[in-house]
């Protein structure tokens, strides 16, 4: 079966940044599932995805615009020490969760300086060319109710 909008893909991927340092990889860990053509990926897997087939292995190069979206530095903030009161103690590339108007935003500590905290909003991979190998494990329908969901359902769904 082809992968076309609203297929429930499965795929094992190994994701590796432009030095070739391995990030991220699904062997070793359950593959990953998800509905294509909503949005659940990043465009630039989505788009390489389109039209292929359980079984195919492919290797993909995707730039930060199709990625994670280019490194925007306004989204870097320094901050007191003191708003941390409850962490203990801060170490550079802790993550925190914060509540913003639009919504949750990771926030990633990329500096601290005596009673100066640098937070940093962008998504670590903001910026990065990534390299993704890829082999497609399953392709099959979604059902009306994981599209309605907007997730995909496993063998041990309860909802
Ligand atoms: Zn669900």
């Amino acid at each position: 079966m082809q992968i076309t909008k609203h297929k429930i893909v499965t795929i094992d991927y190994t994701l590796s940044n432009g030095q070739g340092a391995v990030l991220n990889s699904s062997i070793g860990n359950e593959p990953f599932t998800f509905i294509h053509g909503i949005g659940s990926i990043i465009p630039g897997l989505e788009t390489a995805l389109e039209g292929k087939s359980s079984g195919d292995e492919l290797k993909v190069r995707i730039t930060p615009e199709e990625g994670y979206g280019p490194r925007n530095d306004s989204l870097m903030e320094v901050v007191s020490k003191d708003l941390f009161e409850d962490v203990g103690e801060l170490k550079v590339g802790m993550q925190f969760e914060a509540k913003t108007e639009t919504g949750k935003q990771l926030l990633t500590i990329t500096r601290i300086e005596g009673n100066d905290v640098t937070v940093d909003g962008n998504h670590p991979l903001a910026g990065e060319t990534l390299h993704f190998d890829v082999k497609i494990r399953d392709v099959r329908d979604a059902t009306s109710e994981e599209l309605s969901h907007g997730h995909a359902h496993g063998p041990d769904s309860d909802h």
